[in-house]
This record gives C-alpha cells, structure tokens and sequence, in this order.
C-alpha cells in the first residue's frame, strides 16, 4: 500500500514484524502466540474487539515530539504511562510502522505535551488526520527538544531503556523536565475525545436581566481569613455571589481560587440533597451575598424566562458532553 504520509524525515518506516534496532536486552523471546479468547456476545474479528476492550480504558491524549538536526517530529499518543518517581519514570509505546519509533533509540530526548480539552485538532494533526481548519502547530523548545504550545503540561524524557511489544515498541523514558498549567485534559474513550465536565456554572451562563433578580433576594454575609464557607457533603441549599476577597476552591485534588462576582455553590443549589462537592476556605476578609434555594425557586416562579434560560443553558452543557 503506498505511504501518502507526509515526508518530514528520510527515515526507514520498520514492518509490522521487524524488531527495531534500539531493542534493550530486557526480551531474549517473543512470548508463544496463543489465542485470544473473546467473552460472550463479542462475535467478529478477534483483533476489533481486543481493540474495543482496550477502548474502554479512558486515558489522556498526548503528542510525542522529537528533533532530529533542526527538524520536528511530532506524533499523537495516548499510550503514555508513568511508571515511577524516583527515578522519575514514565513509558511510551508506539507503533512499529510509526516514522517516530525509527527516531528515538537509547539516549534520544523526547517531549511529551499533554493536550488540553481544546486541542482536538492537535490531536487530530499529529495522527495524520490533517484537515483545512486546524492551525500549523508550534512549539517552544526546552533542553533541545519540542514542545507543542498550549498544552496543559510538558515532560522532557531520555529514553533509557526500549522493549519489544508484538507490532508496538516500548521506550522507557527517564525524566529531566515536568511542568504543568491550570486546566481541562483532553480524553480519549471508546475511540472518540471526552471532555470531563467539570465546569460548574450554570447560574453565572444566565444574561443580567435575568440573573439580577435572582441575586437581589440574597443576604450578605461575611468571613474571616481561612474560615470555612462550604464543606464537602453538607447540603447545598444556597447559591452564593463573592462580592469582596477572593476564596479558595478545593475540589477531588484540584485547587483554584475564584474572586468578585464569582458564583459558588450554583449546581448544588438545584440539587441539594446530593451535598456540596468542594470545601470552600475564604482567603482573607470575604463578603458574599447568599441566595436560599426558597429564595430561588420564588424568583423562578416570578419568572418563567429564567426557568427556561437555565433549562436551555443545562441542554446545552448536556450537547457538549454527548
Ligand atoms: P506521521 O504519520 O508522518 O506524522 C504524524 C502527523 O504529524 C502528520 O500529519 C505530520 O504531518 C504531522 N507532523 C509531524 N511533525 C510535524 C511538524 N513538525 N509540524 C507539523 N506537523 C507535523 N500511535 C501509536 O503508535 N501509539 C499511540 O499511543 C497512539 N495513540 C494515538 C492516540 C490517538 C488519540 C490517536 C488519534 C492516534 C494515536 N496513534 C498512536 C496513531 C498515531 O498518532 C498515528 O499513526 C501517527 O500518524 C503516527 O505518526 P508517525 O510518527 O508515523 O508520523
């Protein structure tokens, strides 16, 4: 079949069979092929559903990226691992027909970017699947290796060790840089990118008009330096607006802090019984305007429309994540 890839590197594309050179010792024999026995109900193609089976685990997107004299080469990877800490450790595996695998050898540094929520067509570049929308990428380079821009985190690894893996290889990498940003990782399941839905706002999507009246039932409150405005599984039955200070968020491993005119509490508020699901510290002096659920539910029945804009703004997160 002829090779339409684009040519960024003269390199020798491996088989499907060949071993590649840079091969560690850690494999003197293939393992004995045996057959794979498929569960119940999974008819076909042995090779599709061992493919959808391993679909069902949920991992992150990456892109590889290499250089070879003053050339970039960049591929799209989700069979990225971590391994160990100390030493810092992670894993890649990429196909033997890959134009990457035939770039990297003991020794060789390659750059791991971690795609965030956005950057599907990045994705989408780096796997070959070039279409007219996506931008050319860019890349910063760190320790001599590239780095794709605007990526959610970035590791520089050597690879120190590479295995054989049937029609994949695997390179061990040893870490020498880690940094990582504020954001949304981009996932890939089932063969298709996910997004997590972790944007809480709901209340904050609805126009002024409709929103001030709800706010205009509020009470203020006010707190102290690292004092607790919500904890984790408490009933959630007040929205709030911070109207001084800032206050830090700290939700399943993730911290951030959100400032004047921030909403808290706005997914909570409709659905009270399930409890809050962050603790919620002020960072010094805060003020806050707290809207009952009652409150809430009579502003809704004042007026409809702002019964409908929340309806509308929910079917529109549920679009995003279908
Ligand atoms: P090519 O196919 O030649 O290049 C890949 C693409 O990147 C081409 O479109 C090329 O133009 C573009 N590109 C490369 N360098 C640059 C540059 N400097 N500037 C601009 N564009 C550039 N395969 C695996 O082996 N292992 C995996 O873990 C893996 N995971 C994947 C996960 C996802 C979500 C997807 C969509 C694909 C995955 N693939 C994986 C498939 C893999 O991305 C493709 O087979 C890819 O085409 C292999 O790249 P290559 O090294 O052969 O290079």
């Amino acid at each position: 079949m002829e090779d339409s890839r684009p040519q960024e590197f003269e390199v020798a594309i491996g088989s499907a069979i060949a071993a590649p050179e840079a091969f560690g010792a850690s494999f003197e024999e293939a393992p004995s092929h045996s057959e794979l026995e498929l569960g119940a109900g999974l008819e076909g193609d042995p090779a599709v559903a061992f493919r959808r089976t391993l679909g069902m685990f949920a991992t992150g997107v990456t892109v590889l990226t290499t250089r070879v004299a003053e050339q970039v080469h960049g591929m799209t990877a989700n069979a990225f691992m971590s391994v160990s800490l100390l030493p810092p450790l992670v894993l890649i595996s990429i196909d033997r027909r890959a134009r990457m695998g035939a770039l990297l050898h003991e020794g060789t540094r390659f750059g791991v970017s971690v795609l965030e929520a956005r950057q599907t067509g990045l994705s989408d570049r780096f796997a070959g699947r070039i279409s007219e929308d996506v931008p050319e990428p860019t890349f910063e380079v760190v320790h001599e290796t590239p780095l794709v821009e605007g990526a959610l985190a970035h590791l520089i690894a050597r690879v120190v060790r590479s295995y054989w893996g049937g029609d994949h290889s695997l390179f061990l990498g040893q870490v020498e840089f880690a940094r990582y940003g504020e954001g949304r990782p981009l996932l890939f399941h089932g063969g298709r990118y996910e997004r997590l839905t972790e944007d809480p706002r709901v209340f904050s999507l609805l126009p002024p008009e409709l929103l001030d009246p709800i706010l205009a039932l509020g009470g203020e409150r006010s707190y102290e330096d690292a004092e607790a405005i919500m904890r984790v599984g408490e009933a959630g039955d007040e929205l709030m607006l911070i109207l001084e200070g800032t206050v830090r968020v700290q939700r399943s491993g993730r911290d951030f802090t959100l400032g004047v005119g921030e909403l808290i509490g706005e997914i909570e508020v409709l659905d009270p019984c399930a409890g809050r699901i962050a603790d919620i510290n002020a960072e010094g002096p805060v003020r806050c305007l707290a809207v009952s659920r009652e409150s809430l539910i009579a502003a809704l029945e004042a007026d409809p429309r702002a019964a409908i804009a929340l309806i509308e703004v929910l079917a529109a997160r549920f679009r995003e994540t279908a």
